[in-house]
């Protein structure tokens, strides 16, 4: 069986919150595939609800939802005390002059603007779930 680092230890669980199919999928597949554990979100309602079910060690969301922002979301996990602690990393379609500041005041540790290549996506994921000592 294919071995990798993340297999050595119990997986690390990711929450994606992507209302794209496409995306999502991609989000998904390329993280299972580097050994993680992975709940898909499409619909922004359902967030709080996904997360506080999975438990996850980073959230990886999309800032353009459907009837939310995923701005506001952040928010509202920062405020969670069972969520506040969980590390977000946005991914945003605009990358308007300001708009990280923005993202990271709400409380997302890392930021990608769209469209996300696999390398730098997944440096950023790393990161996130191994920060350097
Ligand atoms: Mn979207």
């Amino acid at each position: 069986m294919h071995q990798t680092d993340s297999d050595a230890a119990v997986a690390k669980r990711i929450l994606v919150v992507e209302d794209n199919d496409l995306n999502r999928k991609l989000f998904c597949d390329v993280l299972k595939s580097a050994g993680y554990a992975v709940e898909p979100c499409a619909d922004g309602e359902l967030v709080l609800n996904s997360a506080r079910a999975f438990d996850p060690d980073l959230v990886i969301m999309d800032i353009q939802l459907p009837n939310i922002s995923g701005m506001d979301l952040i928010a509202q996990m920062k405020r969670d005390t069972s969520l506040s602690s969980v590390p977000v990393l946005a991914v945003t379609a605009y990358a308007g002059k300001g708009d990280e500041q923005k993202i990271r005041d709400a409380g997302a540790q890392g930021y990608l603007s769209k469209p996300v290549s696999i390398g730098p996506f997944m440096r950023a994921v790393k990161e996130l779930l191994e920060p350097a000592p």
